[in-house]
């Protein structure tokens, strides 16, 4: 019999490997029987608000061990972004909280919370609970009277919050800048391919043998199908089998699991 080929996993979180600050049942389990078996695993997120060591640290927590480069963010990506323009020493407007803040910063970009601080080149949009009004004007100054290239992390409509509740996203707050620049952004996290490119790119593996699982269709799923990956869709988030059937061709996963428990 043909050996199995050790396979590279790409798995969202929330709703996947945790909801909110609780590990989800038979989670860590697999993940532990993957790795134990030679797989690799990467984890992948939109959420830009914090560190790829604040999430390391948060699966640890867990019982997951992970290393920083382990860990995809739409933030981290946005720097990686970044360095390949050459972007070190231009200014960057930020909405957004620390996590982003420090990956614009570590990309070498000045962060300017107004022109008055120098020329803005970037408006940068990702989740902030703490946006303003002001904030949103200073963007919207940036880009519609100083020519600043908008560049949102991701489109999220909504955040998971406790109690199947849900919260604005960062795509609320993109749609706001969008609506008064009418400008529409580059959008570095899922479902547009940079993301997965890069862990593509860093594990040194084809779509072929990757996997990608996540709870949503219209992310997780959307990104794998794009680059050809197999995607797998796991039943403790946010959509469900029912979502499957109405959903366009290009959200349909390769398989559909109630638990990470059933990953074969
Ligand atoms: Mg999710």
């Amino acid at each position: 019999m043909p050996e199995r080929l050790p396979m590279l996993y790409v798995f969202d979180l929330d709703g996947v490997i945790y909801r909110m600050d609780e590990p989800v049942p038979g989670a860590v389990e697999a993940v532990r029987r993957l790795k134990a078996r030679g797989d690799s695993i990467y984890y992948l997120t939109n959420n830009s608000s914090r560190t790829r060591d604040d999430y390391a640290r948060k699966l640890a927590a867990m019982g997951i061990e992970a290393s920083r480069e382990e860990v995809m963010t739409s933030a981290f990506a946005l720097g990686q972004w970044f360095r390949a323009r050459d972007a070190a020493g231009t200014g960057a407007f930020v909405i957004g909280e620390s996590g982003l803040r420090e990956e614009v910063t570590s990309a070498g970009l000045r962060i300017r919370d107004s022109a008055a601080e120098g020329k803005i080149d970037y408006a940068v949009v990702g989740w902030d609970r703490a946006v303003t009004y002001a904030k949103l004007a200073e963007a919207h100054r940036a880009v519609v009277e100083g020519g600043a290239q908008f560049i949102a992390t991701n489109r999220d409509a909504t955040y998971p919050d406790a109690g199947g509740r849900t919260l604005p996203g960062s795509g609320a707050l993109v749609a706001a800048l969008a609506t008064c620049t009418g400008v529409e952004p580059v959008v570095i996290g899922k479902p547009e391919p940079f993301t997965l490119q890069l862990i593509l790119e860093r594990s040194g593996r084809t779509p072929g043998e990757c996997i990608v699982v996540g709870d949503r269709l219209d992310t997780d799923i959307l990104i794998g199908n794009r680059l050809g990956a197999r995607t797998t869709l796991v039943l403790t988030g946010v959509h469900s089998e029912s979502d499957v059937d109405c959903a366009p061709e290009e959200w349909r996963p390769s398989d559909i699991i109630p638990t990470l428990r059933e990953l074969p």
